[in-house]
């Protein structure tokens, strides 16, 4: 089959810049149809060469991108289109949907469903792409509520490394079906089209905040900040089965008072939750962020500054219109580790030692300069009341969990050379926070998009058992594997140098 021109042109392009691309793709396709990327990916998987998909490059550990590669660029594959009354596949029953192309954000899909008078369960950040959140499980503001937004795909429309264009539903194709919904980024063919359930739109959102903080840096004022912190962790479980969502965000050290801020640091942790429900009422909330500051107070002997932002309500659009602000992260070398943490972990374990794994969590690499632990209430009854019928490949512990952790604490030097620079990182996680979590909650797992895609246990973290049927489905769908990332099913066979981004089989030189 011919090369595309588009695809001659770059490769002659980049070529010539290949002394000075680093770890990015040396070919890319800005594609607009599917025969293109058919035609690219046959032609790349038949000489060896890796295949990347592209969406809005997001991906917290670089999964979008790799040295040598060929880049398949989906943000052309931009069509929404709302259908009322779109046929299940396998049912005789229809459906409110949105047919989404494979390169759109979330925020597109909202406006979307906004439109028809409904919403979608995306991201939070609307910046993120529908094509790496979706298929890897993904959470947001409205999962507690109604499920992962993997529970919410219908079919999808796959290409895969051979160039086939594959439908894939309850009815055809269905163990790919399975694998995209939510293991399944950039590992088994690029998604080109979404069919995604659409929900009624809340008729309102109220919302609330709370901070707490230290009101001095004695040692009982930090003990006191460290029990009320363990006190409003415990309660998670109980307040989302009660309809509250949101985010905890938990500062130490120089981090509080920057990011609070604080006129100075403070001892132990300083927390920041922001709190919502939906189809409810201002007093409901004011009950229930009235509780728990008398719990927080009761902990911690009246030691605390507490603040608390008067619940108010408004429409569900007026809280929740997208706002697209280019990311606060976009171009930082970061490395973190998660967890999903459910009951267990958050209420049924003895008070001493959820205090001792929140103090031991919250570490940092350089202490002074604080660390940053963020709670995002968004599992909980949404995902644990999807019929199993519908559970795919998404991490088992999305059923049971009702949060997703997310703590930082070593700082990657941007400016090393790549490898020392990742390899310390990766050491200093992997003794003191995967370490913690591995005792903490040693039968839960971690989020692929959100988590540490470097722990020594990722193919546990984020597949369990589910891993061998998935790598069948890889090997039969990519017989020439030539798609990788990095933690991605199959990757194990690849030995990737982290300086240079080479890959070479794993036993071979
Ligand atoms: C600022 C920020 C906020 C975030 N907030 C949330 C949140 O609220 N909820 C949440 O669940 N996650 C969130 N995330 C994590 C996010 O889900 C991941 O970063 C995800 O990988 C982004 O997907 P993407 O398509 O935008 O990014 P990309 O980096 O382009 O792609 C990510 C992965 O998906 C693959 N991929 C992308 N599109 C396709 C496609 N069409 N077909 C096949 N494979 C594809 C890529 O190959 C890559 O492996 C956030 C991330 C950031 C940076």
């Amino acid at each position: 089959m011919a090369i595309p021109q588009r695809l001659e042109r770059s490769q002659q392009v980049y070529r010539r810049m290949s002394n000075t691309i680093g770890g990015l793709p040396q070919y890319v396709v800005n594609a607009t149809k599917e025969e293109q990327i058919a035609t690219a990916m046959e032609w790349a998987s038949k000489r060896n060469i890796r295949i990347v998909i592209k969406s809005t490059g997001h991906d917290f550990n670089g999964r979008a991108t790799g040295a040598y590669s060929l880049s398949i660029w989906v943000h052309n594959f931009w069509n929404i289109e709302h259908n009322s009354d779109w046929r299940i596949p396998g049912s005789k029953d229809t459906a409110n949907v949105l047919i989404c192309g494979g390169g759109n954000n979330w925020g597109s899909a909202y406006i979307a469903a906004n439109e028809a008078n409904r919403s979608a369960v995306g991201a939070e950040d609307v910046t993120v792409g529908i094509g790496g959140q979706l298929t890897n499980g993904g959470h947001g503001t409205l999962s507690s509520y109604h499920g992962l937004s993997s529970d919410h795909l219908y079919q999808a429309t796959v290409i895969t490394t051979e160039g086939r264009r594959l439908v894939v539903n309850d009815e055809q194709n269905q163990d790919m079906f399975w694998a995209i919904r939510g293991a399944g980024g950039g590992v088994f063919g690029v998604v080109t089209e979404l069919v995604i359930k659409s929900n009624p739109r809340p008729e309102n959102a109220v919302s609330s905040a709370l901070t707490f903080y230290a009101r001095d840096s004695s040692r009982p004022m930090e003990d006191a900040a460290w029990a009320a912190f363990a006190e409003i962790v415990s309660q998670f479980p109980d307040l989302m089965d009660a309809g509250v969502t949101g985010t905890v965000d938990t500062m130490t050290g120089q981090m509080a008072k920057k990011y609070l801020p604080l006129p100075h640091a403070v001892a132990g942790p300083a927390v920041s939750a922001k709190i919502f429900a939906f189809n409810t009422t201002v007093e409901s909330m004011r009950h229930k962020i009235r509780k728990l500051v008398n719990s927080i107070e009761d902990v911690s002997k009246g030691n605390l500054s507490i603040l608390v932002t008067e619940p108010y309500s408004e429409s569900f659009w007026s809280w929740g219109r997208p706002e697209f602000r280019s990311s606060n992260f976009a171009g930082s070398s970061r490395v973190f580790s998660g967890r999903l943490l459910g009951r267990a972990e958050l209420s049924d374990l003895r008070r001493e030692d959820l205090d001792k794994y929140l103090r031991q969590i919250l570490v940092a690499e350089h202490p002074d300069g604080g660390n940053m632990l963020r709670f995002d209430l968004q599992a909980g009854s949404g995902p644990a009341k999807v019929p199993k019928r519908r559970w795919a490949s998404e991490n088992w512990y999305w059923r049971k969990a009702y949060v997703l952790a997310m703590v930082w604490g070593a700082h990657v030097n941007a400016t090393e050379d790549p490898s020392n620079a990742l390899n310390s990182a990766i050491d200093w996680y992997e003794e003191n926070q995967e370490a913690v979590w591995r005792k903490w909650a040693p039968d839960a797992g971690a989020y692929l998009n959100a988590a540490n895609g470097f722990s020594r246990s990722w193919k546990h973290d984020f597949y369990g058992n589910k891993y061998d049927k998935l790598l069948k489905i890889k090997e039969k769908y990519d017989p020439t594997e030539s798609l990788w990332s990095h933690s991605g099913v199959g990757s194990e066979k690849w030995k990737y140098d982290l300086h240079s981004g080479l890959l070479c089989q794993a036993g071979k030189s």
